[in-house]
């Protein structure tokens, strides 16, 4: 069986990613979505063990002192990070596994996993952006103007994603993201064993 890839989906907060892979994960069966380790406190309706595992700031920093975590990263004062054990079982069983994280640490898993696939999910302007994460309504003045800034910022690094999903309409969001995932496939670095056994039977019968 051949070994899942590794889907990365990052994005501005309020781009709609939280939807998007929630969409994938319902239609399809061959995504493994891979819950992060977070400092940051549960907003309301979240649930532990799927929308995060909430630990303390000492409980995060033992797990990174054993090596627990394929990336982390802070972000607005918090620690993120992606436990590794479910991952690569995850991907050993065959499963395409998604990590809905943000851009530091999908550098980190660039470098670690060089095929990964790297989708950068953004609204169609930055006016939507904004009109979206005051709508949320769970969060205060300051921690949206940070995200705005931080916006700005994580901006500059979107040349080094393969992809870009704009996501105006989530139908349309969804049904794209799935073709670049399913599209990343067929990359010839995934099929090297294809492609030799194709070149020494071209090789065989040139001799032939
Ligand atoms: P939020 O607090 O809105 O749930 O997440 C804040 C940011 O952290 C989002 O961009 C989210 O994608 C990112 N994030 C969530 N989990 C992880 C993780 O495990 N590692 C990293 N590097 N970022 C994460």
């Amino acid at each position: 069986m051949r070994q899942g890839a590794l889907v990365v989906i990052s994005g501005f907060a309020g781009a709609g990613k939280g939807t998007l892979v929630k969409e994938l994960m319902k239609r399809y069966d061959n995504y493994a979505l891979s819950v992060s380790m977070t400092t940051r406190s549960p907003r309301p309706g979240e649930k532990e063990g799927e929308s995060y595992f909430f630990v303390t700031k000492e409980q995060f920093e033992k797990t990174i002192e054993e090596n627990g975590f394929i990336e982390y990263a802070q972000y607005v004062g918090n620690y993120y990070g992606t436990p590794r054990a479910y991952v690569e079982e995850q991907m050993r069983s065959g499963k395409d596994v998604i990590l809905e994280i943000e851009i530091q640490g999908a550098h980190k898993v660039r470098k670690l996993y060089p095929d990964a696939i790297l989708i950068f999910v953004t609204p169609p302007s930055a006016q939507i952006l904004k009109e979206r994460l005051t709508g949320r309504g769970t969060e205060t003045a300051e921690v949206i103007k940070k995200r705005m800034d931080r916006a700005a910022q994580e901006s500059e690094g979107i040349e080094d994603y393969d992809y870009i999903a704009v996501n105006d309409d989530i139908e349309t969001c969804v049904t794209n993201v799935r073709g670049m995932i399913e599209a990343s496939h067929f990359r010839p670095a995934l099929n090297e064993e294809f492609i030799s056994q194709v070149r020494a039977d071209l090789e065989k019968m040139a001799t032939e």
